[in-house]
């Protein structure tokens, strides 16, 4: 067991208190971190401020190499920096190695933007006068991120941060703080300046809600959950900060009848089981055209009986378990509300039994059908290996279904009808749409959320377009 420490203002500090971090395979304490305290926070965003002054100043030639630097030390320490996220987080360690490589790579995407910051000259009203709109950094940036990628997001909000001129104070979530402290060690390694990514580990009601409450940041980029989200923006519109949303989504798996169906069944597979369910992302609902619906059904049964569940360090694992008990509880109470909503489950619907899961947040992979679109599971996010499947009659009604949801996240359409394609680009209400493939955002695409998945969004460069401001400069001159 190591006891870790937080980075504020560059120096390492163990803070008044320690919370633990359990493995969530067998809730045997990992780790402990610092309860970091609204006075850490303020002294955190302080130590931000003043380091950003000279960091903005730096030219993006220098801030793109030290992210360059710290891609690679994140390369050089990928076996570790996997096994660690694979047991903070429960994710099978071929996965947590991917997680890995993703985070790194929003690194050497956002170093390239070093000398692609631009601004503009346009045409005066008056004579003998320029008109520059100039991009700045926002300043002091916080960062909260959830559980489920905690690696990788903790790269996904640091490098456009950096880049921009911006100073972080990231706070990551209670149950997967490692990831984000190893990230801040490579980054001191790699030359990041004293202050300009600071990482406080705590409790989101108290550590959190100081980051957001301050005075001194200017952008909250936040992913996580819906309700905090909703209570994030609440808190920031009294100090008018920008704020940036990535939350949960409730992603509609439609298959029409003309699909190529086995891509469908092991997409859909993928897209539901793939860590364990939780992925903001996931194949949440699938709607199958009636006249592929039993054929489908009965491959995608049989494929998801192929699921391994275990061990995430064992090779061959390829279902982890939830990451913590009000998740593993929450999961359940929705499959037994379908239950009792008169849903069928096929097969799982249970822990599984057995000494390998005495201890540990298990799930079985989990099939029902019988489903009607007003019941929770059907409309709330499950974030769990389980899928509720139900059939539909047309393209119209798919499209009916699929949008009727608070979320509007992602989606999926397996077609190969041209007219069924445009359509859904047209009218799908979701920020991310996957045609005939499964899930893995670009990082120079937009990762955004429509309706109450998000405000905002993050990647590519409309994603760095959060952490800048624009100052229209007029400026007149003589002769
Ligand atoms: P969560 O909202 O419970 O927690 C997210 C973060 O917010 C944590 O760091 C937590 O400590 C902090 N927090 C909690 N209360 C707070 C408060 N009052 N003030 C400030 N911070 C507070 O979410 P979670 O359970 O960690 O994550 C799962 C959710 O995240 C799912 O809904 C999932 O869909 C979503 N998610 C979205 C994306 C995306 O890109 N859209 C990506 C990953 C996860």
């Amino acid at each position: 067991m190591t006891d870790y420490q937080m980075l504020i203002d560059g120096k390492w500090e163990s803070g008044t208190g320690t919370m633990p971090v359990l493995n969530p395979a067998n809730e045997s304490v990992m780790a402990t971190v610092p309860k970091a305290t609204p006075e850490d926070a303020e002294r955190a965003l302080a130590a931000a401020a003043r380091a950003q002054r000279a960091w903005g100043r730096r030219t993006g030639l220098e801030r793109g190499n030290i992210l360059r630097q710290w891609a690679a030390l994140v390369d050089k320490n990928k076996p570790h920096l996997a096994q660690i996220l694979s047991q903070e987080e429960g994710k099978p360690l071929t996965e947590a190695l991917g997680e890995i490589d993703f985070g790194r790579s929003w690194l050497e995407y956002y170093a390239e933007f070093d000398r692609r910051i631009e601004g503009d000259i346009v045409s005066a009203d008056k004579p003998n006068e320029q008109l520059w709109i100039v991009p700045q950094p926002v300043g002091v940036v916080v960062g909260i991120i959830p559980w489920n990628y905690p690696s990788a997001l903790t790269l996904r909000k640091a490098a456009p941060a950096l880049i921009a001129g911006n100073a972080l104070v990231l706070k990551p979530h209670e149950d997967t703080p490692l990831s984000a402290l190893e990230m801040a060690k490579l980054a001191q390694e790699a030359g990041v300046p004293e202050g300009v990514f600071s990482v406080l580990t705590g409790a989101g009601e108290v550590v959190g809600e100081a980051l957001v409450k301050s005075r001194i940041p200017r952008l909250v980029t936040f992913t996580g959950s819906v309700e905090t989200g909703k209570h994030i923006m609440r808190m920031a519109a009294d100090t008018v900060k920008v704020v940036s949303l990535e939350m949960g989504g409730k992603a509609p798996f439609i298959v029409m009848d003309d699909a190529d169906l086995e891509s469908a069944v092991k997409t859909a597979v993928f897209s539901r089981f793939l860590n364990c369910g939780q992925v903001c992302i996931c194949n949440e609902r699938t709607y199958l055209h009636k006249r592929i619906a039993d054929k489908f059904l009965s491959r995608f049964i049989e494929e998801v009986k192929k699921l391994k569940v275990g061990n995430p360090l064992e090779s061959g694992v390829t279902l982890g378990p939830k990451v913590n008990k009000p998740e593993l509880e929450k999961v359940e109470r929705y499959v037994d509300d379908a239950r009792k909503s008169g849903a069928e489950i096929i097969i799982g619907g249970k822990r599984p039994s057995g000494e390998a899961f005495k201890n540990g947040y298990w799930y079985e992979p989990t099939i029902i059908t019988n489903v009607r679109q007003n019941m929770s599971i059907m409309q709330e996010e499950v974030f769990g290996p389980v899928i509720p499947v139900m059939e539909f009659n047309d393209f119209d009604e798919g499209l009916t279904l699929a949008n009727d949801s608070r979320y509007g996240l992602a989606a999926y359409l397996f077609t190969n009808d041209m007219n069924r394609i445009l359509r859904a680009v047209r009218d799908m209400e979701v920020g991310e749409l996957y045609i005939n493939r499964g899930p893995g955002e670009s990082i120079h695409g937009f990762h955004t959320g429509w309706k109450q998945s998000g405000v905002g969004g993050d990647d590519g460069k409309y994603g760095l377009e959060e952490y800048l401001q624009r100052k229209t400069v007029y400026i007149r001159y003589q002769g």
